[in-house]
């Protein structure tokens, strides 16, 4: 198991922080009015490096590109570039590497901030979003639910299914989520009805932030799939499983996704998480040999789901899993995604699709949790829950433990407002 990396930055040395300098994610921040601009989580603190790219101590290319409000630049210039950032980032702020920053006193005081006083934004500018569902128990939980049999689809063992999902309502973290209107029908009524969600949910998963461009026509080899992924963060689908359930057949979700999709506010690089690999589970049928790939494409990265009404002093825990319990790898999905031809960008955004392991304690959804609401749980408030009220505030957390430290995302939240009262009038 890997070893801490011992940092000056004091506070990312303990035990307890989810950015030692073995982690380094990369996010977007800014102070009060300040424009936004790239940044580097380190224990308690994000380092500027826009600022020490302006004063020369980190160069990437001729043009500076960590002035600016996404990671997308730094991704285009490649896989080399990357690797070199993060070489350097680890010299300029391990205990004994290049004293450049650390002896510059006035240099010092300008290159960080405190974490807890920046506003973060949206680290990238997600190109499109893919949403998979690669999650094995889940599939079959929703089979059980929604069609009373926990047999997959015939393709399931063999495709990666995934839909194109909306980039446009990709968010951050913290980004409140309005409760959407919908059409949805019950299952005795003539007519289908309009109105607000009765069922709105959310989905545990990792988001891949696909790093490199492909041409269209060209498909990428899962090994390219998985040098091509620049990060990781954590993702929560929200899902309205009424409108959903009215909508999707033939052609899949829709309206019930394409409200709200909230990210984690720090790209944890796939260089961080290398320690981390863990292999996909046997395979049930051999796949395709497209699908081939030679590296353990999952991580062992544990996930919480918790949910706290409003003013309630705590939140609830209310799942504990892990991305390992997956069955398709990011890279794998990748790769299914462009063998037919299917030009990927950088800042694609894929979907892991729903994370839950065997047992109910597991379960990536609220549908799973209280199986589609016939099975209400309690919160430590005392209320119950089936779905989703207005007011709650749902957190997915991830960590990857390391010996003597942890790699952290930074929570992934949001607040359900309710829904718009008056559609269609103009503001
Ligand atoms: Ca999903």
């Amino acid at each position: 198991m890997s070893k801490l990396m011992k940092s000056w930055v004091e506070s990312a040395n303990s035990d307890k922080s989810p950015f030692p300098l073995n982690n380094l994610p990369y996010g977007v921040f800014s102070m009060g009015e300040e424009d936004p601009r790239c940044g580097v989580a380190i224990g308690n603190l994000i380092l500027d490096v826009a600022y020490l790219e302006e004063e020369g101590v980190i160069v990437l290319d001729d043009e500076p590109v960590l002035d600016l409000p996404f990671w997308n630049e730094v991704m285009e210039l490649g896989q080399a570039t990357w690797a070199d950032l993060r070489a350097r980032l680890i010299d300029l702020l391990s205990e004994d590497g290049d004293p450049v920053l650390l002896d510059d006193i006035e240099m010092r005081s300008r290159a960080f901030v405190a974490m807890d006083e920046a506003q973060l934004h949206l680290p990238i500018v997600v190109s499109e979003y893919t949403d998979f569902y690669a999650g094995k128990q889940h599939a079959q939980n929703m089979g059980a639910i929604l069609r009373g049999s926990p047999d997959l689809p015939a393709n399931w063992l063999h495709i990666p299914i995934g839909y194109n999902g909306r980039a446009s309502t990709v968010v951050v973290s913290g980004t409140d989520i309005r409760r959407p209107l919908g059409q949805t029908k019950a299952p005795d009524a003539d007519m289908p009805s309009f109105g607000p969600t009765k069922r709105l949910d959310i989905e545990l998963e990792m988001g891949a932030i696909v790093g490199a461009n492909s041409a269209m026509g060209q498909p990428i080899s899962v090994d390219q799939a998985d040098a091509a992924i620049f990060g990781y963060v954590l993702l929560n689908d929200w899902s309205a499983r009424d409108i959903q359930g009215w909508e999707y057949q033939p052609l899949g979700p829709f309206q019930g996704k394409g409200f709200g999709t909230t990210i984690s506010p720090w790209i944890v690089t796939a260089a961080a998480l290398e320690p981390f690999r863990a292999p996909t589970p046997e395979r049930e049928k051999e796949l395709l040999p497209y699908l081939a790939g030679s590296k353990d494409g999952l991580y062992d990265i544990d996930l919480e789901v918790l949910m706290q009404p409003e003013g309630a002093l705590t939140a609830t825990s209310l799942a504990n899993t892990n991305y390992n319990r997956m069955y398709y790898s990011a890279a794998e999905q990748l790769c299914h995604h462009s063998i037919g031809g299917c030009a990927m960008n950088v800042g694609d955004l894929l979907g892991s699709g729903t994370i839950s392991g065997p047992s109910r304690s597991e379960y990536g959804s609220l549908m799973e949790l209280s199986w589609a609401g016939r099975e209400p749980f309690m919160l430590e408030t005392g209320e119950k829950r089936g779905f989703i009220e207005d007011g709650d505030t749902l957190t997915l957390r991830g960590t990857a433990k390391g010996d003597g430290y942890q790699i952290g995302f930074g929570d992934c939240v949001g607040t359900i407002l309710p829904a718009i009262s008056t559609p269609f009038e103009t503001k």
